[in-house]
C-alpha cells in the first residue's frame, strides 16, 4: 500500500504525476464506492485542477511539501469554499460555505488533492454514520456491517484505498472509534492544538479534528501540517509544533506505559480482550515497562458526556433557523417558520440530542445536570493526571466490539452511545487519543488499541504507535473488497 513518502518520492522522481495519481484515486473510487458509500460529494474536477498546480511545481523543479499530490477525503463537516457542506445533514443540503475552514485551508495552501466530502452521522451524533440524513456506509472489511463513525466516511474511504488519508472530527470518539472498526490509524490531537475554525461545531468543548491514515508515518505527516496556532480559533493553543517523524523510533525503551484497569470490565468481547492484552505484551518485547493504572472515575464519562455534549449541541444548532443557513420551509409566522423547517431538517438523533440539552441547561435541572456533569468532569481529568503521573502513555481496547451490522443498534440509543464508553473520558479530559490496528476477531474484522497521552504529548503515541506497528504485521492487511 503507498504511503506518503512513496508518492512524494514518485512525483519528485517524475515517475508519476500528480494527475495520474488523483485519477488513479478518483478511478477507485468509481469501482468501489457504489458499495462503501464513503463519499457525499465526489469534487473531481477541483482535485485534478489541484494536481494539474502541483504537476506544473514539479515541472518547474520547484520544491514541493510532502502532503502536495496526495487524494485526501475531508469529512463533510468541515467547510470548503464553494463547495456545499451539508454536515450530514438535510437541513444544510443547500449550504455552500462563503469560507474554508483553517484545517482545508492548510491543506490546499500544502497542495493536498481533496477528492471529496465523507459521509458522517447527522452533525458528527452517532457511532455508525447510520445517522446521516443522505446515505449508510458500509464497512468495507464486510458490507453489511457499518464503519463506526461519526467519521465513518472518511474512516471507509481510507480502508478502501479510496484516498491515502482524510480528515475526521472526534467529540467522543467519532475518529478512533471508526478507525478501530475499518482496521486504520485515527489520532485525535489535544483539544486547541488544531483549528476548529470553520468545523460545523458539535461540542464546541470536546470537538477536535484529526487525521486517518493507513499506517502511523502518513498520520504524524498530516497532524504536522494542520496544527498549529490560530487567531480564529479563541480555544487554539500558541504552541511550537514540533515534526512528529522525529518520534517515529523503533524501541519503547525508558518508556512507561499504563493499563487503563477499569477498561477490561463488563461489556468487552473477550475476543477483543484478548487481542489488546497481547498487544500489550508485544509493547514490552519492545522495550516498554508496562504498569497497571486505576483510573475509578472513567466510568462516569459516558453518562457525564451525555449531558454536556447535548447542551453544547442544543445551544450551538439554534443557528438552524432558516434565516442564516440551509432550508427553508415557508410558514406565515416565524416561529412557525423555525419549526416546521427544524422539524424537516433534522433528523431524529440530533432532535433527541436538542431536547435532551435544552432540559439539561433548562432553569431548576442546569444544577442537577449540567453542572454536576461538568464536576464529574474534574473527576475525570484528575484520574487521568494521577496516572501521568507516572506513566507515558495509557492503553486500552477503542471500542468494545467489533464492527456490528447494519441496523443492529438504531432501535435502541443506549447501546449504541455504549460503543464510546472507551473514548469519551479521552475527550472529556482534553487529552490526545490514537486508535491502531492491533488484530481481528473469527470473522476477520479489525481491533483497535487505544494510546492516550498527556496534554500536547502526541509525540509519545506516535513512538509507540510506530514501534508496535513496524514490528507487526496488521497494517499490511486490506479487505476483502473487489
Ligand atoms: N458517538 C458519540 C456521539 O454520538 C461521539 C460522536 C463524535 O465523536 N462526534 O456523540
Amino acid at each position: 500500500m503507498t504511503s506518503i513518502r512513496e508518492l512524494h518520492q514518485q512525483l519528485v522522481n517524475k515517475e508519476r504525476s500528480a494527475v495520474e495519481i488523483t485519477t488513479e484515486a478518483l478511478e477507485r473510487i468509481n469501482a468501489v464506492d457504489e458499495q462503501v458509500k464513503s463519499f457525499l460529494q465526489v469534487t473531481a474536477d477541483h482535485a485534478l485542477e489541484t494536481a494539474k498546480k502541483v504537476d506544473a511545481k514539479i515541472a518547474k523543479n520547484e520544491e514541493i511539501g510532502l502532503l502536495a499530490g496526495i487524494p485526501i477525503g475531508i469529512k463533510d463537516n468541515m467547510c470548503t469554499t464553494g463547495i456545499k457542506t451539508t454536515c450530514g445533514s438535510q437541513i444544510l443540503a443547500n449550504f455552500v460555505p462563503p469560507y474554508e475552514s483553517t484545517v482545508t485551508q492548510k491543506l490546499k495552501d500544502a497542495g493536498a488533492v481533496m477528492v471529496g466530502k465523507t459521509n458522517l452521522d447527522e452533525f458528527a451524533m452517532g457511532s455508525s454514520t447510520e445517522n446521516s440524513g443522505y446515505q449508510v456506509t458500509a464497512n468495507p472489511w464486510d458490507l453489511s456491517r457499518v464503519p463506526g463513525g461519526s467519521s465513518g466516511g472518511s474512516a471507509a474511504a481510507v480502508a478502501a484505498s479510496e484516498c491515502v488519508v482524510s480528515l475526521g472530527s472526534d467529540t467522543g470518539g467519532s475518529i478512533r472509534q471508526p478507525a478501530s472498526l475499518c482496521g486504520v490509524v485515527g489520532l485525535k490531537p489535544t483539544y486547541g492544538l488544531v483549528s476548529r475554525y470553520g468545523l460545523v461545531a458539535y461540542a464546541s468543548s470536546l470537538d477536535q479534528i484529526g487525521p486517518f491514515a493507513r499506517n502511523v508515518e502518513d498520520a504524524a505527516i498530516l497532524l504536522g501540517a494542520i496544527a498549529g496556532y490560530d487567531a480564529k480559533d479563541s480555544t487554539s493553543i500558541n504552541t511550537p509544533i514540533p515534526d512528529y517523524t522525529q518520534f517515529l523510533k523503533p524501541s519503547l525503551e525508558g518508556l512507561t506505559v499504563g493499563v487503563i484497569d477499569e477498561t477490561f470490565g463488563e461489556g468487552l468481547d473477550p475476543v477483543v480482550a484478548k487481542t489488546v492484552q497481547d498487544a500489550i505484551a508485544h509493547l514490552k518485547t519492545l522495550g516498554a515497562k508496562v504498569v497497571n493504572i486505576s483510573c475509578p472515575r472513567f466510568r462516569y464519562g459516558l453518562p457525564a458526556y451525555y449531558i454536556i455534549a447535548p447542551s453544547e449541541a442544543s445551544s450551538n444548532l439554534a443557528r438552524y433557523d432558516a434565516v442564516k443557513y440551509g432550508i427553508r420551509e415557508d410558514a406565515d409566522t416565524l416561529i412557525d417558520m423555525y419549526t416546521k423547517t427544524r422539524a424537516k431538517g433534522f433528523g431524529n438523533e440530533v432532535k433527541r440530542r436538542i431536547m435532551i440539552g435544552t432540559y439539561t441547561l433548562s432553569a431548576g435541572y442546569y444544577d442537577a445536570y449540567y453542572l454536576k456533569a461538568q464536576k464529574v468532569r474534574t473527576l475525570i481529568k484528575q484520574d487521568f493526571d494521577a496516572g501521568f503521573e507516572k506513566v507515558d502513555v495509557l492503553v486500552c481496547p477503542t471500542s468494545p466490539t467489533t464492527a456490528f451490522k447494519a441496523g443492529e443498534k438504531t432501535s435502541d440509543p443506549l447501546s449504541m452511545y455504549l460503543s464510546d464508553l472507551m473514548t469519551i473520558p479521552v475527550n472529556l479530559a482534553g487529552l490526545p487519543g490514537m486508535s491502531i490496528p492491533c488484530g481481528f476477531d473469527e470473522q476477520n474484522l479489525p481491533i483497535g488499541l487505544q494510546l492516550i497521552g498527556n496534554v500536547l504529548e502526541e509525540g509519545n503515541l506516535f513512538q509507540v504507535a510506530y514501534a508496535y506497528e513496524q514490528s507487526t504485521d496488521w497494517h499490511n492487511q486490506v479487505p476483502p473488497l473487489k
